[in-house]
């Protein structure tokens, strides 16, 4: 077998448990596997990896650096251009979300290649996302991401990206009120100490909030390779899965 096989059977292994472990927890929480999408984040791998995905019938990706999404899905759609008419056809109808902290210097590029963005945080972003938007004549799907850590820990180290939860709901009537946005819902990654199910619960209620003003931004973005489980069960509708996919990443520090 190529090593090319090799990986294209270790990502299929790994998509299979992934997805055996949504339709589980689905199950568990009396819920339709159909109303989870699986957004396969593919963070520091390279292009072949995505057309692999792809190939497999993954249809979102999650990047958290424009620097380095820009480029590669610029280079998904080259590879698949080569490769042909039937790889060409699963990749064209990928959807792009940006995952990561983002500066509103960085919304004109991330317009440029993005479907969906899940970290919207300050009005700031949201008004640089509007106008680069209407500029590349898209709308984009947002998510206003959530800071679930406790105050102190949140004061304590700030800028690590999300908003205050009693700013979330003016943060969402400004996304709703943008032509070339579209309101989706919230997202949140759990704190790293304490239960991700209590994380997850306050973000539910917070949703629920949301909603009764914006009725169809119903999405909720939660979960990722250590806790996708609780988040499916507190109403996830979209989970980040990177490393349970394609494997563990190098520390970043
Ligand atoms: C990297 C990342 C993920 C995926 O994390 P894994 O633990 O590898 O599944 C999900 N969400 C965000 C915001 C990320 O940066």
């Amino acid at each position: 077998m190529t090593l090319m096989g090799d990986r294209v059977g270790e990502l299929a292994a790994n998509l299979a448990a992934v997805r055996a472990r949504i339709a589980a927890a689905c199950a568990a929480a009396g819920r339709d596997p159909g109303s989870v999408t699986l957004i396969a984040v593919t963070k520091t791998y390279p292009a072949a990896d995505v057309v692999a995905l792809a190939g497999l019938g993954v249809a979102d990706i999650g990047e958290n650096r424009d620097q380095e999404a820009g480029p590669k899905a610029a280079l998904v759609a080259a590879l698949a251009r080569d490769a042909g008419a039937e790889v060409a056809a699963g990749t064209t109808g990928l959807r792009w979300h940006m995952i990561g902290q983002l500066q509103s210097n960085k919304a004109r590029s991330v317009a440029g290649w993005a479907h969906a963005v899940h970290s919207v945080d300050r009005e700031r972003l949201v008004r640089g996302l509007d106008r680069a938007a209407a500029a590349a004549d898209r709308v984009l799907d947002c998510f206003v991401e959530v800071d679930l850590r406790e105050p102190a820990a949140a004061a304590a180290d700030p800028g690590r990206g999300g908003t205050a939860p009693d700013a979330v709901p003016d943060l969402a009537a400004a996304v709703a009120g943008c032509a070339a946005l579209r309101l989706r819902g919230l997202m949140a990654v759990a704190p790293r100490d304490g239960s991700p199910a209590a994380a997850f619960a306050v973000l539910a209620r917070l949703a629920a909030v949301v909603r009764a003003d914006h009725p169809h931004a119903d999405a909720l973005s939660a979960g990722m390779s250590g806790d996708l489980e609780a988040a499916v069960a507190a109403g996830a509708t979209h989970v980040r899965v990177g490393s349970a996919l394609l494997g563990a990443r190098p520390p970043l520090h």
